[in-house]
């Protein structure tokens, strides 16, 4: 380890005593900027459990394999060389926040530097990292203006993912910058569907990308849905099965069997009336997303068996979800 009275690695110009030292030895970052600080010298310092215990639960980074997330993070810490952190931009609203900042990282001798806009969420007073877009090399275009406009996702155990959502009366302005926020917390989350209901709204609408059938994620295939009151009618009698997540059961994926084809009738953003016929991707999505509004999550999908044998794993993110820390 360093000199205490060095600088510290997150290059705030302070000492690493005055500055990430607290918050490794257990102090509460007070918000994302100094968490994201601190996870940087942490990684430079190689403290997994700091990494680990400041990874929201919900993640793609998390592991329940503590042992294996501890060993891949040292190994990424020791064959790292930390130059330089550079803050590009922080937003925050609620228990929301964004950085977006660039890692100065070689790795033997190799330039890794990269551009990530990072996304926090708070939890019983702790601060997470939730997940991030990442761009290689120094990008400050990665910034964006105006106000932070994610919106805190609702996770599985919350009674409003059970409810049977309400119809969409009237398509006012309340409702366009809602369906703005969605797309936006879509997007962060890497996710293709999100429907009201799990951004904590229980109205009949949700949002989609909309891409080549037999891709489940195309990252410039750009399209984006709005749907509002959907009706699916005519499923196919043919199905299929595959690998479906949802944002509100993070790090699960299960196949699911859906059907092949079926007729969907919604209205979109400007008021028209959509009546068409979709299969493969497309119809999977609107039926997992129509289940939202339902309030059926695509695990009732699953039989029983594997239901039963799924709960006790069901239980345990619960809880992970809710009590923030996870050390
Ligand atoms: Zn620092
Ligand atoms: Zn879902």
């Amino acid at each position: 380890m360093s000199n205490p009275k060095d600088l510290c690695p997150c290059c705030s110009g302070k000492s690493y005593e005055s500055c990430c030292k607290p918050f490794h030895d257990g102090y509460l970052p007070e918000n994302a900027v100094q968490l994201m600080r601190s996870r940087y010298s942490a990684y430079f310092f190689n403290i997994p459990n700091y990494i680990i215990a400041t990874t929201h639960p919900a993640s793609s980074r998390y592991s329940e394999n503590k042992f294996s997330w501890k060993r891949n993070i040292s190994q990424f810490a020791r064959n790292s060389t930390f130059h330089k952190l550079e803050i590009l931009d922080f937003k925050e609203r609620g228990d929301l926040a964004t950085v977006t900042f660039t890692a100065f990282i070689s790795q033997e001798g190799k330039d890794v530097t990269y551009t990530e806009r990072s996304y926090f969420e708070k939890k019983n007073k702790c601060w997470l990292y939730r997940g991030g877009q990442i761009t290689e090399g120094h990008a400050p275009n990665f910034v964006t203006t105006g106000q932070l406009r994610l919106l805190p996702l609702a996770y599985y155990g919350e009674p409003i993912l059970r409810r049977k959502a309400d119809p969409v009366i009237e398509i006012t302005d309340d409702l366009r910058t809602l369906v703005e926020e969605m797309i936006e917390t879509m997007d962060a989350c890497d996710g293709i569907g999100l429907a009201a209901p799990q951004v904590h709204h229980s109205i009949r609408l949700f949002v989609m990308q909309t891409q080549s059938n037999t891709e489940e994620r195309g990252n410039d295939s750009g399209g984006i849905e709005v749907i509002i009151n959907p009706i699916l009618s005519e499923p196919s009698v043919e199905t299929w099965k595959a690998p479906e997540g949802c944002l509100s059961i993070p790090t699960f994926r299960f196949l699911i069997e859906r059907h092949k084809e079926i007729t969907v009738e919604y209205t979109t953003l400007d008021g028209s009336q959509i009546k068409k016929r979709v299969s493969g991707w497309q119809a999977r999505v609107f039926q997992h997303e129509t289940d939202h509004i339902d309030g059926i999550l695509f695990i009732d999908r699953l039989d029983p068996e594997e239901q039963s044998q799924l709960l006790p794993h069901l239980q345990s993110l619960e809880r992970r979800i809710h009590d923030g820390r996870a050390l």
